[in-house]
């Protein structure tokens, strides 16, 4: 077989880098071994502000102006749905945070998205003594969904092998690649965390991030926008609520535990007021750099050799951006953003 690309791992760099490949005419086949979820179990919110400190995120709106249609153009070609807009509202606990918040809220950079007023409305299963501050313009990606329905997709197409991409079986000459049967002039390895095994890039400064989220069933819950307290409380529909998540930096399993769920439980316990059951729990590794900004770039040795990593907590925003820039940087010399490029680590 002879294609233009392969790409490693289908998660949401994955999925973003061979958009870009199809909109180009490019030719690619996709390997995916299920070693990593990250994507799959993602809360898959899309939101511009650090609701902690009412700070924008890094690059956000370059970010949301790319993220947008391209989940758009992903429910076309699909048919399914994945992009839900939701506001977020976040709890404010003191007066402090109230005024932080219309401090934030006559930021310019911060207005687009930052309802100036308290929110002092009453939704059965939350006590809000202080009220809620409203985000606007944020949304939640139903991300294995997507990822689900992409699969069927590449799989009709033949566009994907569910294998374990071999590092020891890749051959590199001058302008190629050759790797079993296939003929390749780049490699793009969209890991995640599994980018520990790839001999190629392993030296890059991932740290893992494991999260765990569960979901309840709570019928006396009545919001319809997602909560950011302790926790995040997500609406999905049907009285079920995703919440999340934990952050572990030492764990390099994607098995959930004991520990989390009690962690998230305690905390939601605080939060809400009314009964629930638990209906699932799931976990997985975020793909985090020590700087917190992606990892994109060539191989400095092996020019066939890219990477499309290091999503860490916001891949569903990051992915369609990096993707485009890693895109244009392999094929039309386009200089990477410093921030981005692997050669930022020497
Ligand atoms: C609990 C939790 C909650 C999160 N919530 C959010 C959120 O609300 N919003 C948000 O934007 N982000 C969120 N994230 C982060 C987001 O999930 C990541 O940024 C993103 O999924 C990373 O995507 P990726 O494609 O780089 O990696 P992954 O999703 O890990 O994909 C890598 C893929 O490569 C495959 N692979 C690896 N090695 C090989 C190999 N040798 N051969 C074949 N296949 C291979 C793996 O099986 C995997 O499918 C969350 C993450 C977690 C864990």
């Amino acid at each position: 077989m002879k294609v233009d690309y392969i790409i490693v791992g289908l998660g949401l760099a994955g999925l973003a880098f061979s958009r870009e490949l199809t909109k180009h005419n490019k030719t690619f086949i996709i390997f995916e071994d299920d070693s990593q979820n990250s994507s799959r179990v993602a809360g898959g919110m899309y939101n511009p502000i650090v609701l902690k400190r009412f700070n924008p995120v890094w690059d956000a709106k370059n970010q949301l102006e790319k993220a947008m249609p391209f989940y758009k153009e992903l429910e076309e070609l699909l048919g399914g749905k994945y992009d839900y807009k939701v506001d977020i509202f976040r709890l404010f606990t003191s007066i402090e945070e109230q005024n932080n918040w219309f401090a934030a809220c006559d930021k310019p950079v911060l207005a687009e998205y930052l309802i100036p007023k308290v929110v002092t409305d009453n939704y059965n299963g939350i006590d809000a003594p202080f009220g809620y501050g409203n985000v606007t313009k944020t949304g939640r990606i139903d991300t294995l969904t997507l990822l689900k329905d992409y699969k069927k997709y590449l799989e009709k197409e033949n566009l994907i092998i569910y294998n374990k991409f071999d590092y020891k079986a890749i051959n590199l000459d001058e302008e190629n690649i050759e790797y079993k049967d296939i003929t390749a002039t780049k490699v793009v390895f969209c890991e995640g965390f599994g980018m520990k095994k790839n001999p190629y890039f392993k030296t890059l400064p991932m740290e893992e991030a494991k999260g765990e989220l569960i979901t309840i069933h709570a019928p006396e819950l009545e919001i319809d926008f997602v909560l950011k307290s302790s926790v995040f409380i997500m609406p999905l529909g049907d009285d079920l609520f995703k919440i999340g998540a934990t952050f572990n930096w030492t764990d390099k399993t994607n098995t959930p535990t004991e520990k989390a769920k009690e962690e998230l439980l305690g905390k939601l316990n605080t939060v809400i007021n009314v009964p629930y059951k638990i209906v699932d729990h799931v976990a997985g590794i975020r793909p985090t750099v020590n700087d917190r900004r992606p990892l994109v770039g060539i191989h400095k040795e092996h020019k066939q050799l890219a990477i499309l990593n290091g999503l860490g907590t916001r891949g569903v925003m990051i992915a369609p951006t990096v993707a485009k820039e890693l895109y244009n940087h392999i094929e039309n010399n386009a200089e990477l953003r410093n921030e981005i490029d692997i050669s930022r680590f020497k």
